[in-house]
């Protein structure tokens, strides 16, 4: 087991990867940016990253949040404050990521402290939010399509939607936000929970309206 610290988290990997002083390099480059959005200056204690092997993973995931689906492969326990992740081998082995690699490795552990640092302003984040957050400034980039059609009320039950597309609308819809709105107003959107509530339903006709917009544009050229 390899044990490593730095100023936010403390990586266990039970897994010995040949990669993880690259994958510490990367995510503790990605921290500041995150850190700034949130208005903090640290996570008030560490969180830990434990990289884990598929089996003892499931496990977890089955008895901490009741089940196991093969689209997971990380998750943060913020009563913990744990992050846990499958190894890149692991993910292509067992888990629908078949294109898992160090980058996307990266970017979903950055995804994860993204939650962490979520975690230290508003303990109860509405999920569809803390996800939009958590793709979009993790850059887990993806390509818009239209959406006109989907109907976007069912991210308020985030579980139903997740593996149907659900985390690319929650990304959508922060790429409307940031592309919009001054960070400020996304950040008052962060950590004002009903101020998003009341606003979500037109936060999803606009991203709608928007991602159109953005996919004619493109077309155009
Ligand atoms: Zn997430």
């Amino acid at each position: 087991m390899n044990i490593t610290e730095t100023n936010n988290l403390i990586f266990i990997d039970h897994t010995n990867i040949s990669y993880l002083t690259d994958v510490i390099l990367n995510v503790d480059e990605q921290e500041v940016d995150i850190l700034n959005f949130f208005r903090l200056s640290e996570l008030k204690t560490k969180w830990k990253v434990e990289v884990l092997p598929f089996e003892e993973f499931k496990t977890i995931m089955i008895e901490k949040r009741g089940r196991y689906e093969d689209y997971m492969s990380g998750c943060a326990f913020s009563e913990e404050r744990t992050i846990r992740i499958l190894n890149i081998e692991d993910q292509i082995k067992y888990t629908k990521h078949k294109d898992a690699d160090f980058e996307k490795f990266c970017k979903q552990i950055v995804h994860e402290f993204v939650h962490a640092c979520y975690a230290e302003i508003l303990p109860n984040a509405v999920q569809w939010f803390n996800e939009a957050l958590a793709t979009f400034l993790s850059h887990q980039d993806r390509d818009f399509y239209d959406i006109s059609d989907v109907d976007l009320t069912g991210l308020k039950v985030f579980n139903e939607i997740a593996s149907k597309g659900g985390y690319s609308y929650s990304y959508f819809i922060a790429c409307y936000l940031f592309n919009n709105y001054p960070e400020e107003e996304v950040f008052e959107l962060a950590k004002d929970r009903d101020l998003l509530i009341s606003k979500s339903n037109f936060l999803f006709d606009e991203t709608k309206k928007w991602i159109k917009e953005q996919l004619n544009i493109r077309g155009k050229k």
